[in-house]
């Protein structure tokens, strides 16, 4: 089997696997996950050379978190062999980007996790709060962390672009390592790559979450909270359908696609089983020996073109 390939992180100096794990599903917000296949999900994982693993204290309310430290812990790797990012800022509680919140946030990440650092922590969600404050206030509080160890980089996640061009035009270069943008370089939704070029040229580096866009691009469709429009949840099952009845899977060609772009550091895909960390790394693998299924692709962008680009509403609605 081929390396997995590691791409540099803006300038932090990390070298994340392309394929990254989202740990989400640990909190089993996608379905219930036992800590036994939980485990041997992270170790088949470390197995086919991932890296990267990512949560929040606000997936499945904590348990991510807990469910992730088990399993980096039960792995027996080497601490300084793998990048951890957890977030702040949202919880099941609600947001709460205050200084004193996010400094006490950490503590209790890092006695979930079973860890003394995490390598990146991350603003979560951040249109969901005030951004002057995540600007004046919240980065501040994660500077004087760094300070202390206990964080190595900073980063701010959201779903509107716009956030990013906000805090990033506002704070002194280097003070945001890195990015978190979710659904929107995907097959369905595409718009983060009119913005790569900006986040390089400040040096930022970039992480791509969902390429599955959580759910809606594989065969059994997204879970029951996903906030796409009918339109939108209709078009992708089309898509899915059209590639099964071809012999292809939806999800190994969303994942070729999301891979493809190496301005994007690492594609953070949400996994609970081991036989998702093969396909996932089976597509990492196919993509760079046999390249990508363009014809396919082509064909299932032209049944997603009449909902190519379409997000949904996130964070306080004026
Ligand atoms: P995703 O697009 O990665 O989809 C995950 C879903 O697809 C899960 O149901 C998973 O079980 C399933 N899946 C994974 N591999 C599959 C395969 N090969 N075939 C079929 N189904 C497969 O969405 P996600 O999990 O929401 O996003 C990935 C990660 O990115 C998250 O776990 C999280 O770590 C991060 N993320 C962060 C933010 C944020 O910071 N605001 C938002 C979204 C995601």
């Amino acid at each position: 089997m081929a390396k997995m390939e590691l791409r540099e992180l803006g300038n932090t100096g990390l070298k994340l696997s392309s394929v990254g794990f989202g740990a989400s599903p640990l909190g089993s917000v996608f379905g219930p996950v036992s800590d036994e296949v939980a485990i041997a999900t992270v170790a088949q994982a470390f197995r086919r050379g991932i890296n990267f693993f990512d949560t929040s204290p606000y997936y499945g309310g904590t348990l991510s978190e807990k469910v992730l430290g088990k399993a980096l812990k039960a792995s027996g790797i080497p601490r300084n062999e793998y990048i951890v990012s957890t977030k702040c800022g949202r919880y099941k509680e609600g947001f709460d980007f205050s200084a004193d919140r996010v400094t006490r946030s950490i503590d209790e990440s890092l006695a979930r996790l079973q860890l003394d650092y995490v390598d990146i922590l991350q603003c979560h969600d951040i249109e969901f709060g005030s951004l002057d404050q995540i600007i004046n206030e919240t980065i501040p509080a994660l500077q004087k962390l760094k300070q202390t160890g206990k964080i190595r980089f900073i980063g701010i996640t959201g779903l509107p672009l716009e956030i990013f061009t906000y805090v990033l035009d506002r704070v002194p270069p280097g003070t945001v390592d890195v990015i978190l943008s979710y659904c929107h370089y995907g097959i369905n939704d595409s718009a983060l790559e009119d913005l790569l070029p900006y986040l390089k040229s400040k040096g930022v580096g970039v992480i791509s979450a969902s390429p599955l866009a959580m759910g809606l691009l594989t065969e059994n469709g997204p879970p029951e909270w996903h906030p796409a429009s009918n339109e939108l949840k209709a078009a992708c099952q089309a898509a899915a359908v059209f590639c099964k009845e071809k012999g292809k899977n939806i999800s190994k060609l969303a994942m070729q696609y999301s891979l493809s772009n190496k301005d994007i550091s690492s594609v953070l895909v949400g996994m609970n089983s081991v036989q998702q960390v093969e396909e996932n790394v089976a597509a990492a693998t196919e993509l760079a020996t046999v390249g990508k299924d363009e014809e396919t692709l082509l064909e299932v962008e032209e049944i997603l073109k009449p909902v190519k680009n379409q997000t949904w509403p996130s964070g306080i609605q004026s």
